[in-house]
């Protein structure tokens, strides 16, 4: 036996309470998509004030995390997609950008997802995105792209006019295991709650909808909050509750982003001369298209339920909070503020279950950086007798705490902001400091979840072997 693995072994068994084996051994791993510090401090700032605390604040272990990311042929990339960081997470493997858990040669990667069930464990992936987008999907599923959400995007897709790539090889015209939703639904997993009606209506193989396909799988197919509610806990669960992402709890007044600071005349003449007016001030609001969403705790809470029913072995379960990044792509901070809410209140779910079921480590982290940035305000060189502004677009917010705050979004001149290529956090319980390290790899992570639920450590860290 090798020395790492013999070390983890003893340290594995130092986590076992009085060294015999635990009833129920269980994963929930919280990912914030986007959920960098620059929006970890927002949320701080705006749901507990600048002194005051989040519940991710409050767990006992915090660390840096290194986001790894390859080209195609296999070099070093700096700034990552959610398709490469999930497969990091999900299967201990570095990858290229818009890939669901293959390596770059296209090999599939197993995920841990698929060991758990494997093993005997129940597997849930809750999320306020579609359950085919890049996260979810890295957990359950194996494509060369991750537009290969549906059966007619596996044979080709377009994007705001711009055509995706098909992942032709895995389609089941072809012989392949499927699309994203096919194979998620015929993965074994107990609980699958996100968006995704469009995909669930689309027609697989032998004129069979995906919709009736799941139900073949066993699966009751809901999608309302009222029959998530009433959903029994014997049969596996599949809750569409949206086309594709869910709406987001908050936006900003009357629906306002950040938006560009405007120049007198004068300015055109010499970035020396002219006047500027910055964008109002704005507040954040309910987003009316919200309303009828199932809450994401509400979400994770039936899915805790499920998963815990009638299992004595334990689950894996990822919770995503998906729109912390897809609002900060369109540079909507409240949108992002209010997705930030619902991760907190899905932490507190999280650490009341492990309450009653101490085996429970409970990670929350980061996928990749986000482009929004935090920035004086006003800015420091008010005081000069030139116009000073930013170059990118502005949002200015009132905070419960009557200050404001002022958010700024400045990676590219497009419809869409960039990620960034930042260092992410993570959080985790009195479980997870004693498995994981202040500074990490993301792949780490998932060798640390693997070690824990299976005591056992899949090549990606290479020095450590099974
Ligand atoms: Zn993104």
């Amino acid at each position: 036996m090798p020395r790492t693995v013999a070390l983890l072994t003893t340290l594995l068994a130092l986590l076992l309470p009085d060294g015999a084996h635990a009833s129920m051994r269980n994963v929930i791993l919280i990912i914030g998509d986007g959920f960098d510090d620059q929006h970890v401090t927002m949320g701080r700032n705006y749901l507990a004030g600048m002194s005051g605390k989040l519940k991710v604040d409050d767990l006992s272990f915090r660390a840096s995390v290194q986001v790894e990311t390859l080209s195609t042929s296999g070099a070093p990339r700096y700034v990552a997609d959610s398709a490469n960081t999930a497969t990091s997470l999900a299967t201990g493997k570095v990858t290229s950008m818009g890939r669901i858990a293959t390596d770059i040669d296209d090999r599939d990667v197993m995920t841990i997802g698929e060991r758990a069930i494997t093993a005997g464990f129940k597997v849930g992936l809750v999320t306020t995105s579609s359950l085919t987008d890049a996260t979810p999907a890295s957990f359950l599923s194996h494509v060369s792209a991750r537009s290969c959400e549906g059966p007619e995007e596996v044979l080709g897709s377009t994007y705001y006019g711009i055509p995706q790539p098909a992942c032709l090889a895995d389609a089941r015209d072809n012989g392949g295991p499927g699309s994203i939703i096919e194979q998620l639904v015929s993965s074994g997993a107990s609980v699958l709650l996100g968006g995704g009606q469009k995909f669930l209506a689309q027609t697989t193989i032998d004129n069979e909808t995906v919709a009736a396909m799941a139900a073949r799988y066993r699966f009751q197919v809901v999608s309302s909050a009222s029959a998530l509610a009433a959903a029994n806990f014997e049969q596996p669960l599949i809750g569409v509750f949206s086309e594709e992402t869910l709406a987001v709890r908050w936006r900003g007044t009357d629906g306002r982003i950040a938006e560009a600071t405007e120049t007198s005349w004068l300015h055109n003449l010499s970035d020396y001369l002219g006047d500027t007016k910055e964008p109002d001030v704005m507040d954040c609001e309910p987003n009316p298209e919200y309303a009828d969403t199932p809450p994401l705790a509400m979400m994770t809470q039936t899915a805790l339920e499920h998963l815990s029913t009638d299992n004595d072995q334990g689950f894996f379960l990822m919770v995503e909070s998906a729109s912390i990044d897809k609002q900060s792509h369109k540079r909507d901070p409240c949108g992002s503020i209010g997705e930030i809410e619902q991760l907190e209140e899905v932490l507190e779910q999280a650490l009341e279950f492990a309450d009653a079921h101490p085996d429970t480590l409970i990670i929350v982290t980061a996928d990749h950086a986000q482009a929004a940035q935090i920035l004086p305000e006003p800015t420091l060189y008010s005081g000069f007798p030139i116009p000073i502004y930013s170059p990118g677009l502005t949002a200015r917010i009132n905070t419960p705490e009557g200050s404001v705050m002022r958010i700024n979004y400045a990676t590219n001149n497009g419809f869409s902001e960039e990620h960034t290529g930042a260092n992410v956090p993570l959080f985790a319980n009195e479980v997870g400091a004693r498995l994981l390290r202040p500074f990490l790899r993301q792949r780490e992570v998932h060798d640390a979840m693997m070690l824990f639920l299976l005591g056992a450590v899949t090549p990606g860290l290479g020095e450590i072997t099974p």
